[in-house]
């Protein structure tokens, strides 16, 4: 079913050619408002179907650290046993909301598995009809500004290398996503020491890890679920980590072989990796749970976009390098935040500046704007590599979007469900998927759901 646009200036638009490069939960969603908006759309996708980073596959690198830059990329970075960390209320698209589907072999759990989130998406793709914007199979390799401030995107055939030929667009909207180039730790002494190396990109399931020292580094989401999953089979896992607190140094509560640690101090080569808290371990294996690289292989900007410690800029709202504004856009690079939504909220206002319908502001004044703000976090000690990182912050930037849109705000109970389970999730991380206490605030979500499920 597609909605009409609701906007009754329409016509006075005006109608552009846009690439979106990426058919994930960001591209179909540009996708969407784009086509809403009355542009024309293609989306280039190099796998074979829709949903990114919620394809699964057992594929790996045959890097596992991901440094190799001559490997053969494999996109999603899902592990055979994860389940979202936000309950489905809170991270599905506003327009279609990520309701238990009670068909066969659908997941109806609160935080469901990953096979559910590629279903939902599916189905969000085949209820507007997205996937006929999309070709398939197709990989960008070259984006660049023509002399008339046009954009040529050049593309092959994923499976066998052939040109795909060269296409022109008034714009260009990159929608490829930022967890699948590794940002491995920095280790001293890590050329000598003897053991293997894995980023978490390439970590898929347990098994390998059996019997085996492990150490994690990281204290994200998946350094959380992969050292609890791990440690069902190895011997010990030793999770080391920036953020712990010294009292809670040491075994971790309810788990007879996790440990906590402070960051890696230095490897040896006798197999010893020591940490900042004096405690040493011979470890078989480290495990990278440290992020990702943001990363644009295809992009030629002659320099205006940059990628510098991991700050894509200069940037007005996260999103358009103004001299470049409105024809190159990014969407999704903003991280700690609820991503659906805040694709919606971002395509809406690229689809909107791009007609014609939303005005921004002067090259000079979004350049001001972009520089105020990294001076901001500079003042604040934030470094660079955060620029992207929102937490607290997601929903007022979200809310910006919205007023510039003219769409409604986020809603209070999604906030409000946000911050809840991000506290038990932190109290209570092995139930927090299971047990909860907002029912109230589930209520109202689905009080407010009904106004899009028909
Ligand atoms: P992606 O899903 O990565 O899609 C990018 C697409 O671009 C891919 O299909 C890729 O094939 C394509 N592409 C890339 N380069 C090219 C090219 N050159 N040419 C053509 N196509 C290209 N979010 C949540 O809301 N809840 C969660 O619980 C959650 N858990 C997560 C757990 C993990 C381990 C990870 C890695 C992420 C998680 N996320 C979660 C965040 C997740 O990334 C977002 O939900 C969302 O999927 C990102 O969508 P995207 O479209 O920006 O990128």
């Amino acid at each position: 079913m597609i909605i009409p646009n609701p906007n009754p200036t329409m016509s006075s638009l005006v109608s552009r050619s846009v690439a979106v490069i990426g058919a994930g939960a960001a591209g179909l969603s540009a996708a969407l408002e784009l086509r809403r908006e009355g542009h024309d759309v293609v989306v280039y996708e190099r796998e074979t179907q829709i949903g990114g980073t919620w394809s699964y596959t057992s594929q790996t690198e045959n890097d596992p650290i991901g440094l190799d830059p001559t490997r053969k990329v494999v996109h999603s970075s899902l592990y055979a046993s994860l389940r979202t960390n936000l309950p489905r209320e809170v991270m599905g698209f506003r327009v279609y909301p990520f309701v238990a589907n009670r068909g066969h072999g659908r997941d109806p759990r609160r935080f469901p598995g990953h096979r559910e989130v590629f279903e939902y998406l599916r189905d969000f793709a085949a209820e507007f009809e997205l996937s006929e914007l999309v070709r398939f199979g197709s990989e960008v390799w070259h984006v660049g500004l023509m002399d008339d401030k046009k954009w040529v995107v050049k593309s092959r055939n994923s499976s066998n290398g052939c040109d795909d030929g060269d296409q022109v667009y008034d714009a260009v909207m990159v929608c490829n996503g930022h967890y699948t180039e590794p940002r491995p730790a920095e280790i001293s002494g890590i050329d000598e020491w003897p053991g293997k190396q894995i980023h978490s990109h390439n970590y898929r399931v347990p098994d390998p890890f059996r019997d085996q020292i492990v150490v994690v580094i990281g204290s994200s989401a998946s350094a959380d679920d992969i050292s609890r999953d791990i440690a069902r089979v190895a011997k010990e896992v030793h999770i080391a980590s920036r953020s712990v607190q010294s009292e809670h140094l040491g075994k971790l509560a309810g788990h007879e072989n996790i440990w906590l640690h402070s960051m890696i101090n230095r490897a040896y080569k006798d197999g010893i990796v020591a940490f900042q808290d004096g405690n040493e371990v011979g470890a078989d294996v480290i495990l990278h749970c440290t992020g990702y690289k943001y990363h644009f292989p295809f992009l030629e900007t002659n320099g205006i976009v940059t990628v510098e410690d991991n700050r894509v800029g200069p940037l007005y709202k996260h999103i358009f390098p103004p001299t470049l504004a409105p024809w190159l856009s990014f969407v999704g690079l903003p991280w700690k935040v609820v991503p659906f939504p805040m694709f919606e909220f971002q395509n809406k206002w690229i689809a909107g500046v791009l007609s014609g319908r939303i005005r921004l502001p002067s090259i000079e004044e979004m350049m001001t704007d972009s520089e105020a703000f990294y001076s901001s976090l500079e003042a604040s000690g934030v470094p660079k590599r955060y620029t992207h990182k929102m937490g607290e912050s997601q929903f007022e930037y979200d809310d910006w979007l919205a007023r510039e849109s003219d769409s409604p705000p986020t809603e209070e109970w999604r906030k409000q469900m946000y911050f809840v389970t991000g506290r038990r999730k932190r109290s209570t991380p092995e139930t927090y998927r299971d047990h909860w206490e907002d029912e109230d605030l589930i209520s109202l979500a689905h009080q407010d759901f009904k106004q899009h499920i028909r």
